[in-house]
């Protein structure tokens, strides 16, 4: 995985994207946990002793576009409630919290270590990388991460994640089109 920090940085553009004013603190937090959540399978692999290639495994089904989609129709569901259900604005958060929740998979799929992703479950198993993959797989563990191995990764993060999601940030600042009303 890129670093859950890194996964919070697109969650940050995104949501700059998404919405212009002042963001509310519920939009920041399902923002962010949208993005961070399918590292969550990591609780079963280390745990609950899931092996990584399960199903439920590390960057199996959870890192899944097919689980973005219900991840996100269940927090539109029940975080905004007051949107009609499948109207243009429902959508709306659907699609935002879907893409949200898919980067995910897809940074991954760009890292150049661990197991593949489960991009295709729950139809396969199979797991996947894309042909290019610049971005450093960070180490699960802590410890590992404190080492010069960190560094490493951390370097890389920054050159293909937070360096592209800050522009993002910088050029829909200057735009400042506003697309959506604050709740
Ligand atoms: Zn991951």
């Amino acid at each position: 995985m890129p670093t859950i920090i890194s996964h919070s940085v697109v969650a940050v553009s995104s949501a700059y994207g998404f919405r212009s004013g002042k963001i509310s603190l519920k939009f920041w937090i399902l923002s962010i946990a949208c993005s961070i959540l399918p590292d969550a399978d990591v609780i079963g692999y280390r745990w609950l002793y899931i092996p990584s290639y399960d199903f439920f495994g590390h960057r199996g089904f959870f890192h899944s576009p097919f689980f973005a989609a219900l991840l996100s129709v269940i927090i539109v569901f029940i975080f905004y409630r007051k949107e009609g259900i499948f109207s243009k604005q429902w959508w709306k958060y659907v699609l935002y919290f879907f893409i949200l929740a898919a980067s995910h998979g897809i940074l991954d799929a760009l890292t150049n270590g661990g197991n593949g992703i489960a991009l295709l479950s729950p139809f396969t198993n199979e797991r996947y990388f894309f042909p290019w993959t610049p971005i450093e797989v960070s180490p699960l563990s802590i410890k590992a991460f404190l080492s010069q191995r960190g560094l490493t990764v951390l370097k890389s993060e920054l050159l293909w994640i937070w360096v592209p999601a800050f522009l993002i940030i910088a050029f829909l600042k200057i735009k400042e089109r506003p697309s959506f009303h604050n709740k």
